[in-house]
């Protein structure tokens, strides 16, 4: 489960997250959506320290995570995160990037970390690419190498920061179907997103962010059917 209690977060004077406070149960999916610069990336990344926060509280798996944790190392372990830009090693192929966590941080064999990095590989459908280095896949088999590789280290909770929309519209499905997989497995996610099509058919809850603060959520049918606020309403007109 994640947990945030109140969160606030500066840049300076500029605050960018504003009172958060949000309960993802374990096994929950949800998608959060908003305007450009409205938080979403600031808000996911706190919850594995990419980002600090200076007010409030976050939990994960009861576990709170602040910039004073010295474990936050175990909690990087349990969180996989997939971003925009898929964020592979160059230098190294499809399963060298999949067997390098697992060997240095969870310490599994060369052996042991091969075996795990092809069964993920086979998951999202691109085995056959393991031997190949990242420029030589197409964006969509890029992305799912990096979902591969995050899966690699049996996260609990995984992040997608708009992880389909640096593909072309023929690759989206293909990343998205992979995602759709993952949360009929029971996987914990947060989905930054505005493909509302996957919002409607794996979300339980959806959120809409503005100007740092949470102004919506709600189970999808609801959310698409009759907004309360304003604002999501106007955000929805836009992108519907
Ligand atoms: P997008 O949809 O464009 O990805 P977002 O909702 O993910 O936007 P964030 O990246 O979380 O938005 O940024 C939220 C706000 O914080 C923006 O106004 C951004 O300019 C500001 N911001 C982000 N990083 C920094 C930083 N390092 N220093 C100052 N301001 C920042
Ligand atoms: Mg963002």
């Amino acid at each position: 489960a994640i947990e945030f209690a109140g969160v606030s977060k500066w840049y300076g004077n500029f605050r960018v997250l504003r009172n958060v406070s949000l309960t993802i149960p374990t096994g929950g999916r949800v998608v959060l959506c908003g305007p450009s610069g409205s938080g979403k990336s600031t808000l996911i990344r706190c919850i594995n320290q990419l980002e600090t926060y200076q007010e409030g509280k976050i939990l994960v798996d009861g576990t709170q995570v602040d910039s004073k944790l010295k474990a936050i190392d175990s909690v990087r372990r349990e969180v996989g995160m997939v971003f925009q830009s898929f964020a592979l090693f160059p230098h190294l192929t499809i399963i060298e990037n999949c067997m390098l966590a697992p060997i240095h941080v969870r310490k599994m064999s060369g052996r042991d970390a091969r075996a795990v990095a092809m069964e993920h590989l086979e998951k999202v459908r691109i085995e056959n690419q393991a031997d190949k280095y990242p420029t030589q896949l197409s964006g969509g088999q890029q992305q799912r190498a990096a979902i591969a590789r995050a899966l690699c280290m049996r996260p609990k909770i995984m992040l997608f920061d708009e992880p389909t929309s640096a593909l072309d519209p023929e690759m989206v499905k293909e990343v998205l179907d992979t995602m759709v997989a993952l949360a009929a497995d029971g996987m914990t996610m947060i989905c930054v997103t505005h493909e509302m099509g996957f919002a409607r058919r794996v979300a339980d809850r959806v959120i809409f962010m503005d100007s740092g603060e949470i102004v919506e959520s709600a189970p999808p049918g609801e959310f698409f059917d009759t907004p309360r606020n304003s604002r999501t309403k106007a955000f929805l007109g836009q992108i519907l």
